[in-house]
């Protein structure tokens, strides 16, 4: 499906946040790496794809009604076996139902596990003067509670992707620390200057969001996103 109809079918069902499936498929599209998810509606069928993806595998929920998916227990990492899977889909479902009660379970995701890297994140968020504007920083604490970010107007000149990067407080992180592999800086600018541009090319993306983002000393992929259409 392309992008456009992966907007259009979201919005002739009222909905202007796309799913994590949705998003990735469109960014995915768009030749941004992501960790594809496929859509499964019952156990049985998330078994089958996990089987497909290779374990281990996670699961998360679908759900147009669900913002933060942890937060209602509708994350479960690494899982290992089909059986494992079965039983984390029933989980997930119980959990979101108990904390939750009213949102509408479409099913689950299903993705492979992603190695370990160090967790960035990438948004895209409109400004009602400056329009699109692009936001870079380290996961986690570091971002919510100290807003250790940068922001550049789209569209992103190549000098724009590298000073974003660098000026983070929490640069040296990406430098690698305690032996820690350091994030692939090239690949960070690369996916900012993609997005600058995807963004750019789709006036109608409202927002964007890439959390987390995991950079590798080789490449950088992202294991959540979450796009809003006007
Ligand atoms: P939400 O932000 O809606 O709670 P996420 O999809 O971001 O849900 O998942 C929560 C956390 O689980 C992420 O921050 C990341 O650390 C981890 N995670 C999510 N997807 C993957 C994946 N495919 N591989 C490895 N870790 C993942
Ligand atoms: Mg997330």
């Amino acid at each position: 499906m392309s992008i456009a109809d992966v907007i259009d079918r979201a919005k002739s069902q009222g909905r202007t946040v796309l799913t994590e499936i949705e998003s990735k498929q469109v960014l995915a599209e768009a030749g941004i790496p992501v960790v594809p998810a496929r859509l499964s509606a019952t156990a049985e069928e998330a078994a089958k794809a996990a089987a497909d993806t290779g374990f281990p595998v996670v699961l998360k929920i679908v759900s147009p009604d669900v913002v933060h998916k942890s937060d209602v227990g509708g994350v479960k990492l690494g899982l290992q076996s089909e059986a494992e899977v079965k039983a984390a889909f029933d989980d997930i479902v119980a959990a979101v139902k108990q904390r939750q009660p009213e949102a509408r379970i479409e099913g689950m995701s299903v993705q492979a596990m992603a190695r370990p890297g160090i967790e960035v994140i990438v948004g895209m968020s409109k400004d009602p003067q400056f329009g699109p504007v692009l936001m870079f920083g380290l996961g986690g604490i570091l971002v919510e509670v100290l807003k250790d970010v940068a922001f550049r107007i789209v569209p992103l000149e190549p000098r724009d992707a590298r000073q974003m990067v660098r000026e983070i407080k929490g640069y040296p992180v990406l430098e690698g620390v305690r032996g820690q592999d350091p994030a692939d800086l090239a690949a960070l600018e690369k996916l900012l200057l993609q997005l600058s541009e995807f963004v750019e090319k789709h006036p109608e993306i409202e927002e964007l969001d890439l959390n987390p983002v995991f950079a590798y000393k080789d490449g950088a992929v992202a294991v959540d996103a979450r796009i809003v259409v006007a």
